[in-house]
């Protein structure tokens, strides 16, 4: 390869979460820099400052989203990269904090959501050549017009990647906080364990299945581009998981994850007028809203035609404008207090039997499901969130994660 090796480095916000953290930060960035690397740092806002951000602006309106609100949430950003800046030139190290629109950080309009679209490396390379280190606001886009906009909660992920796409670069280093990635979240199962590669395929499913370690647009770039990403302790120098093509595989685990997702709402509506049109239109019409919907159900019975789909919390009503615009409300049923547990892994695509063992360990432990959906390395359902901890855990215990 005829590009220079740049190394792309991504902080999340419990890496800058204080002012000690991005100190060591920043003695992390000297040391590299020192052990001869090339650093392009990424950095997300200090932990819980985007939610408080967002507390901030839902107080004066509960669902507002657009312009003002990205301009909003962007700014979590520019204080870390800022901060970071400083503490680099306490250290003597030259470093140049730039926000989306120094960089030029093209995205569409889709505030809230806003996908990149292109980036310009010119000012990044000019930093480099001067042997300045180039901080970057994650997460944070803007438009043709220099709008800002923002790539959705998590997205300084998708900025690094993006990043190492337009540098031709092939790896790509995201620091947080736990040394691996889990088998499940510690927090609920004690006896998680770590991780060492993970195909970029899990890695998708895990992160649209609520696993909040990558942003799921990153890894879709990453995959595209074939770009590893390197998840890692910011505050060890060990090894972390490598999120890797399948090829990289000698054997694929039959399971590599459990995961789960404790905001699920499932809209029930029966009966629906019979044919598609209406479901058509239901779906076209949450879709103009950017409510995603993810298991749908659906089924014929002599008295009419039964409709079922699952949506994320935050979305319930926005959805429930569109829905009692179109039913009766006595033919919808709401149930909350919900939560999606799944398990992934690309041996699963081989390997008949692995759904019956899933029911039977929930029928073991008394669990009924509300939904449920299947793909080639997953299997997703949807129980009540009362039982999510023994669930998981069961399931956990079923699939014996050993590497
Ligand atoms: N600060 C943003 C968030 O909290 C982006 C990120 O952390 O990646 O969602
Ligand atoms: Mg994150």
């Amino acid at each position: 390869m005829n590009h220079k090796q740049i190394h792309i480095k991504k902080f999340g916000g419990t890496s800058v979460g204080s002012i000690e953290k991005i100190e060591q930060v920043a003695d992390r960035i000297a040391k590299d820099k020192l052990l001869g690397q090339n650093p392009l740092v990424v950095v997300s806002a200090m932990s819980g400052e985007t939610n408080r951000l967002i507390s901030l602006a839902t107080q004066i309106a509960p669902s507002c989203r657009g312009q003002a609100y990205d301009m909003l949430l962007a700014s979590g950003e520019q204080v870390s990269v800022a901060l970071l800046a400083l503490a680099l030139e306490k250290r003597n190290i030259k470093a140049t904090p730039l926000l989306a629109h120094q960089v030029g950080i093209k995205t569409d309009s889709l505030f809230s959501r806003a996908r990149i679209q292109e980036i310009n490396t010119k000012q990044i390379k000019t930093c480099l050549k001067m042997n300045h280190i180039p901080l970057v606001a994650g997460f944070q886009g803007v438009t043709n017009g220099n709008t800002i906009t923002t790539l959705g909660r998590g997205g300084s992920d998708t900025t690094a990647v993006a990043l190492a796409v337009a540098f031709k670069q092939s790896e790509c280093e995201i620091f947080t906080d736990v040394p691996k990635i889990y088998t499940a979240d510690p927090r609920l199962i004690k006896k998680a364990t770590q991780i060492p590669k993970l195909s970029f395929e899990e890695m998708m499913e895990m992160s649209s299945l609520g696993s909040q370690v990558l942003h799921c647009r990153s890894v879709e770039i990453a995959a595209k581009y074939k770009i590893k990403i390197h998840v890692r302790s910011t505050f060890e120098q060990t090894e972390g998981t490598w999120i890797l093509p399948k090829e990289e595989f000698m054997e694929n685990p039959l399971v590599s994850a459990v995961t789960h997702d404790r905001n699920t709402v499932i809209i029930k509506m029966y009966p629906v007028p019979s044919g598609t049109e209406f479901i058509a239109n239901l779906f076209t019409m949450l879709a103009e809203k950017h409510i995603s919907v993810d298991i749908i159900s659906q089924s014929y019975h002599k008295e009419g035609q039964r409709l079922a789909f699952s949506i994320t919390a935050e979305d319930l009503e926005a959805a429930k404008k569109i829905i009692y615009e179109i039913i009766e409300q006595k033919k919808v049923h709401i149930i909350e207090g919900l939560a999606k547990l799944s398990i992934v892994g690309v041996g699963m695509a081989n390997h008949p039997g692995v759904a019956a063992r899933f029911f039977k360990v929930l029928n073991k432990i008394g669990v009924d499901m509300h939904l449920v959906t299947t793909s080639e390395i997953k299997i997703s359902a949807i129980i009540d969130k009362k039982y999510l901890s023994e669930a998981a855990q069961a399931i956990h215990e079923e699939f014996i994660l050993i590497y």
